[in-house]
């Protein structure tokens, strides 16, 4: 079987699920059930369930063990309340129905004329705001960034549109907020890019019914006056497989079924586009309109040969299937059919024809319609962000949203999904290195006491997969460049030999198909390594490019201009760029960007796996939970100081009740001259030691301890 095709969209789970203890019952027959450690563990810290939805931050919970932040959540979840701080994070609950006046114009305005925003309720508008006045109120203004986490169907690409509505809105130089208009000229261009981007990179799948199956990350430029003035999309890893297959119950991508084509296309489209009546697609199931051209390539088959010197023939209607595709694409149906039928083999400089086998022309079918969308794919990429990106001189901050894939485990896993979870775990790290470990570090360096939170560090599990030369892309990588056939047995005894020291790869030893597990942060996965070096090398047969240039259509001319082919035969596949090495790079650019600006996470979290209106699973939350460490984040953000007034902010605020006219005559010069850090930690020493009483002999703190934290 394909691999594509044994990929279920079973989840086996994220991590392993961790049974809480119960309280006082240790000899039980049985091993409790999620329900009764629950309520053990409630009783055991006298915890309050009736105030539980009331817990905004739950920094606020005492004690915070995965169980009382569970309870908390289910508690909120059932009064309808979605949004919770955990510290420096947002916990985002999928209510899986629109809750009306959530995010309308009101709350918008509300949230950007607050005060203190922070003080409002939980809301994903609050992190917009805050990052917004990040932007804004710094001396030298810092881009920023959004990070929405969570598995598929947790509601990131929902949480990202309502963050690029919010910027559209309140950082919008029409007088939007002040009117019920819907926002109009760059910052409707930028909102108005989401459904075509959603159009060709999501699908209906087994966990939501729209998937992205891409990656993105847009940052919205701001002028000096922080109004909106355009915006860039980066993208990642288009799963274009899944145009020639789908996994099972699963459908193609969106634009595919779209009424406008489907449905709404008059007789004279249909003509053109050479759409019967009822005629129906292998690649569209359950569908029954027709579509472009690159659909008709789905449905072309091959029969065996006669001889084997000689090409395979076309299946039944096969050769009008083609006909009607070559029409479409522009090319003479004579050459595409040679192109997917007849390999040119390089001796020198001589060619010899030979022919494939019926199914490698099923491969070279598959091939030419990915390398047609994911072309597109990039094509409208770059149209999107030539219509609405700024010229670089009109913008100069930036607010980044990322809403990339989730991690992924399902029953077949394969070379996308180690690439989805390796990115998975660089923002895993990106978030450990930025608040729990930064943070306890400069707790450390400043001299305050502290006690260390322990915390999982991934970065074992990153040297497995991006370690060099040996991790298991660059093993991957010189597998594929040496000019033989894949060998995954092969592979997996290389894989064995170079890694068994390591901790996080494992093989189950009775397993008769070749594959390696990763302990990944979020939990096991097993990979499957037959077809993960072809999907690694990814080629592209050079007479299917050479076929694509010569199209008369002049988009897909245009496409395909400057695509160099691949003739590997000719040049060896040491040249070739790996599908890894490829997208190992984009994330690498991408960490640079994050890494260079203020991150701000919100984790959403699904709470049942079936999509179900306001269900609270509490097995799946709890997975996901632990998944993203959120535990520990609360811990180090309960512990911590969660406020953080610079010292220039401190003298600002509390200068003033200083006795000291030293002190007071500071405060009055900083706003023209902000003064040395030297010279204003001395000026917050002396402040707190006069409030205290007495001359300070420990270190300045440079937070306060909010009233609620231990
Ligand atoms: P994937 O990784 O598969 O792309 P995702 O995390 O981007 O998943 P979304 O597509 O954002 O998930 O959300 C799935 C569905 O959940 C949405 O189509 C919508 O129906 C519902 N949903 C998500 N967030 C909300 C919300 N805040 N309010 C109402 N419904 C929501
Ligand atoms: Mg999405």
């Amino acid at each position: 079987m394909n691999p594509e095709e044994s990929r279920r969209g079973v989840k086996h789970g994220h991590g392993s699920f961790k049974k809480v203890k119960r309280v006082g019952k240790e000899s039980a027959p049985h091993p409790p059930s999620l329900d009764d450690s629950l309520e053990g563990d409630l009783r055991a810290f006298l915890i309050d369930e009736d105030q539980l939805h009331t817990y905004d931050d739950l920094t606020k919970v005492n004690p915070v063990t995965p169980t009382t932040v569970l309870k908390c959540l289910q508690a909120r979840y059932r009064a309808q309340v979605f949004y919770t701080h955990a510290g420096c994070t947002l916990v985002a609950l999928n209510p899986f129905q629109p809750i009306p006046d959530l995010y309308s114009l009101d709350v918008m305005r509300e949230y950007h004329s607050a005060a203190q925003p922070q003080e409002s309720k939980p809301h994903v508008f609050i992190v917009a705001e805050e990052a917004y006045r990040n932007v804004q109120g710094q001396l030298q203004p810092v881009n920023q960034s959004l990070v929405v986490s969570g598995e598929s169907g947790a509601g990131k690409t929902w949480t990202s549109r309502c963050l690029m509505k919010y910027y559209a809105t309140v950082a919008a130089s029409s007088s939007v907020l002040k009117s019920q208009d819907t926002v109009d000229r760059i910052e409707k261009r930028v909102l108005d890019s989401n459904p075509i981007m959603e159009a060709f990179g999501n699908a209906c799948t087994l966990r939501n019914h729209n998937s992205s199956r891409f990656g993105k990350y847009i940052q919205l430029q701001l002028d000096r006056s922080q109004f909106l003035v355009g915006a860039s999309v980066q993208t990642y890893l288009l799963e274009k497989t899944r145009v020639a297959c789908q996994p099972a119950n699963e459908r193609n991508f969106h634009i595919f079924y779209q009424a406008s084509m489907m449905k709404g296309a008059s007789g004279e489209q249909r003509k053109e586009w050479k759409m019967s009546h009822g005629q129906s697609f292998n690649w569209l199931p359950k569908t029954e309109k027709t579509l472009e051209g690159i659909l008709q390539l789905g449905n072309i088959h091959f029969d065996a040969p006669v001889k084997e010197s000689e090409p395979c023939a076309l299946e039944g209607r096969s050769k009008e299937f083609l006909q009607r595709a070559a029409g479409l694409l522009c090319v003479p149906a004579e050459e595409l059919e040679n192109c997917l039928a007849v390999r040119t083999l390089m001796a020198g400089k001589q060619s010899i024809l030979k022919p494939c086998s019926r199914s490698e022309c099923g491969v070279r079918r598959d091939c030419l319609a990915k390398v047609i969308y994911a072309h597109l794919f990039e094509w409208l990429t770059i149209f999107i962000n030539n219509s609405i990106c700024a010229d670089n001189s009109t913008w100069c901050n930036f607010i980044g949203l990322l809403d990339v894939y989730g991690f992924e485990c399902f029953q077949v896993n394969n070379l996308e999904q180690l690439c989805i979870n390796y990115a998975n775990e660089k923002l895993q790290q990106h978030f450990v290195a930025h608040y729990l470990r930064a943070q306890q570090e400069e707790y450390v360096s400043e001299g305050l006491e502290w006690s260390f939170v322990r915390y999982q560090d991934n970065q074992s599990c990153l040297d497995l997969i991006e370690g060099n030369p040996t991790g298991v892309f660059s093993l991957l990588n010189e597998e594929c460049r040496l000019n033989r056939a894949s060998d995954a047995g092969k592979f997996r005894v290389r894989l064995e030999k170079e890694l068994s020291d390591h901790g996080n790869i494992s093989w189950d030893k009775f397993s008769k198909e070749p594959h390696f597990t990763v302990t990944h942060y979020a939990g096991r996965v097993s990979y499957q390594i037959e077809g993960m070096m072809e999907k690694n090398k990814d080629p592209v047969p050079p007479e299917i490019i050479a076929l694509l240039q010569g199209s008369g259509n002049p988009l897909l001319g245009q496409v395909f201009e400057d695509q160099e082919p691949e003739n590997t035969a000719t040049r060896g596949l040491s040249k070739v760029v790996t599908v890894v090495a490829k997208f190992k790079n984009s994330l690498e650019s991408l960490m640079k960007i994050l890494h260079s600006t203020t991150p701000h996470y919100t984790r959403c979290i699904k709470p049942n796996p079936d999509c179900k209106p306001l269900t609270f699973h509490k097995k799946e939350v709890i997975m996901q939970l632990e998944a993203c460490g959120i535990v520990e984040t609360i811990h180090i953000s309960a512990a911590g100081f969660p406020i953080r007034i610079p010292f220039s902010g401190f003298i600002q605020r509390y200068g003033l009740i200083s006795r000291s006219s030293q002190i007071k005559q500071l405060v009055h010069s900083m706003d023209s001259e902000p003064g040395h850090d030297d010279l204003l930690r001395t000026a917050v020493d002396a402040i707190v030691s006069e409030a205290l009483g007495s001359r300070s002999t420990g270190p300045v703190y440079r937070g306060e301890r909010d009233s609620h934290t231990s």
